[in-house]
């Protein structure tokens, strides 16, 4: 089982912030800004490219009520999910990061210059 599934079964502890039927949110252990919190549906699916639509469709509107909860629907959020190798992946069961509480950065996301691909 993995580390998310671990964490759904509460094998592993974690700092809730909305559960449902299909949709779980937890307080990311590691967080990058001060609010972020990991959404994720309960069945395993390996990443984003795995998930069907209509669970997809649901998962946006957990991830709309996670964000009103933890409360940065307003002022504003980031969604990021983490695809494969390049993507940078860690976690092979797959997890929306919300990202919000203060100004984001924005960046180069690639050691490589996205110049030198013209
Ligand atoms: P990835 O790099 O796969 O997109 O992100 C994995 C995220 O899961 C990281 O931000 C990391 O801090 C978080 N994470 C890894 N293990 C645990 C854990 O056991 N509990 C919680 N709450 N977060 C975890
Ligand atoms: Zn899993």
């Amino acid at each position: 089982m993995c580390i998310f599934c671990k964490i759904v079964t509460k094998e592993i502890p974690s700092n809730a912030v909305a559960e449902s039927e299909e949709f779980y949110a937890f307080h990311d252990i590691n967080p990058k800004a001060p609010i972020h919190v990991l959404a994720i549906p309960k069945a395993h699916y390996q990443s984003f490219n795995d998930i069907p639509g209509d669970v997809m469709g649901r998962m946006a509107t957990f991830i709309q009520e996670v964000a009103k909860t933890v409360g940065i629907k307003e002022s504003g959020y980031r969604i990021i999910s983490n695809i494969g190798e390049n993507g940078g992946q860690e976690v092979g069961h797959l997890h929306f990061h919300i990202l919000g509480g203060a100004k984001l950065s924005w960046g180069h996301f690639a050691d490589a210059d996205p110049n030198d691909f013209f």
